[in-house]
């Protein structure tokens, strides 16, 4: 759940592009009527998104009963996701937002596709507006498919609205086993209300993050498990804590909430794993 900086292109501009090159007139002018419809409702999106209230937009099969869902539908995949189409620098654009290409969603596999945060067939006149469009994984925007917000707790973690990166609230619990593993959760901090803490609860399980981190983690562990081991016998349990925190300390610096910071902190603060377990390998 990473932020990212909201786009400023402005939906009009984006539209009008997008259905720069349609060669049937009629169509085209049917389109263009409906650039006011477009507007107001990516107005009505940025407003609700700040509240949570984006479940109150009503869903639609038309834009004013001129332009169909599907016609709709069709301009953002055939005008704007399409290679070579004329609104593809605006795809293009929002792809490349985030950092290393990480998503913004898990903050674990690469981008490579546009998630509709409004799914664009529930809600056509959504469906170049750029604020609705995230850069996102396959797998997440699978997970969320065409699933829509029955009330604010739902609303899932929205880049380029929501900032959570500077309060903890993801932790790792060690599974205290022969082999090493993590089980991830959400804790609310402080300065959450409760909303915000069950939209990233929701998030959480939308996106399957604890089951992905727990995987990374368990092979992270499996790779260290050498080193450590190593620095056991030359250092005893004080010296593995030292060098657990060390790599806390270095992930905690680039993102606080990812399941590497999380991961290194139960790992530096457990006397079982430092001690118990590190001694019987
Ligand atoms: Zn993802």
């Amino acid at each position: 759940m990473r932020k990212l900086k909201k786009p400023t292109d402005r939906v009009e501009d984006v539209f009008l592009d997008c259905i720069s090159n349609i060669e049937s007139s009629d169509f085209k002018k049917k389109l263009q009527s409906c650039i006011s419809e477009i507007s107001c409702a990516t107005e009505e999106f940025e407003i609700k998104v700040e509240t949570n209230q984006l479940h109150t937009i009503r869903k639609m099969n038309t834009i004013a009963g001129i332009v169909t869902k599907d016609e709709m539908c069709k301009v953002y995949t055939d005008k704007m996701a399409k290679k070579s189409a004329p609104g593809r620098k605006y795809y293009d654009t929002y792809m490349a937002l985030p950092k290393n290409g990480i998503c913004p969603l898990c903050g674990q596999r690469v981008v490579s596709t546009l998630d509709h945060y409004l799914p664009k067939k529930k809600y056509p006149t959504l469906a170049v507006t750029p604020s609705n469009l995230v850069p996102a994984c396959k797998d997440c925007n699978k997970d969320k498919g065409e699933k829509e917000f029955e009330n604010s707790a739902q609303e899932t973690v929205h880049p380029y609205f929501d900032d959570i990166e500077s309060d903890v609230w993801l932790y790792a619990k060690i599974i205290e086993e022969n082999e090493v593993a993590f089980t991830f959760y959400v804790q609310k901090p402080e300065s959450w209300t409760d909303t915000m803490y069950q939209r990233v609860k929701n998030h959480f399980s939308m996106f399957k993050l604890k089951a992905l981190y727990g995987s990374h983690s368990a092979e992270e562990i499996s790779s260290l498990k050498g080193l450590l081991t190593k620095l056991y016998k030359r250092t005893g349990s004080n010296g593995v804590s030292d060098q657990l925190k060390e790599y806390y300390e270095s992930n905690k610096e680039v993102h606080l909430n990812s399941w590497k910071t999380a991961m290194y902190r139960a790992l530096y603060k457990s006397k079982w794993f430092c001690e118990e377990w590190i001694e019987k390998q």
